[in-house]
């Protein structure tokens, strides 16, 4: 009884001087919530982002407007250069939660990309249901970036 006892406590040894060895250092290096300095850090490409995302609805009226010239420039120019900023940012994310960064923002280029068809051949009712699509993944893309509160 003695004998079975202290060999429980010796396995019981083994297994905690095992986990102390190998918590510590590896768990830390990994973080799984953000601070307040790298929510800072991604500022710099949040900002570009939330203000595209602005530009949404003036991009709405075009559609609506059927101001196809002017839609397709947009998407071109200011809301095309969000591309590299999502990108840059989903790298910049903590590791669990970059792939649905990326995931979003593959979502979202499609429907750029697919609306930009849309446009270009002023198919009015695809344009807007690949716009009410982006819509939302945008919106899904800005729900799910870290908040400085
Ligand atoms: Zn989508």
């Amino acid at each position: 009884m003695s004998r079975l006892r202290s060999i429980l406590s010796l396995i019981l040894v083994l297994v905690t001087s095992l986990l102390v060895s190998c918590s510590s250092p590896q768990v830390s290096k990994i973080p799984t919530t953000y601070s307040v300095e790298k929510i800072e850090q991604l500022q710099r490409f949040v900002e570009p982002i939330t203000e595209a995302y602005k530009k949404m609805p003036v991009l709405q009226g075009y559609i609506a407007e059927k101001n196809w010239v002017d839609a397709r420039s947009l998407i071109q120019g200011p809301l095309g250069q969000i591309r590299q900023n999502m990108a840059q940012l989903s790298r910049d994310l903590l590791p669990k939660d970059q792939k649905q960064a990326n995931q979003l923002t593959k979502e979202i280029f499609g429907h750029f990309e697919r609306l930009d068809v849309a446009l270009k051949d002023r198919n009015t009712s695809l344009a807007q249901s690949q716009f009410r699509d982006l819509l939302s993944d945008f919106d899904a893309f800005l729900d799910f970036l870290p908040k400085a509160s």
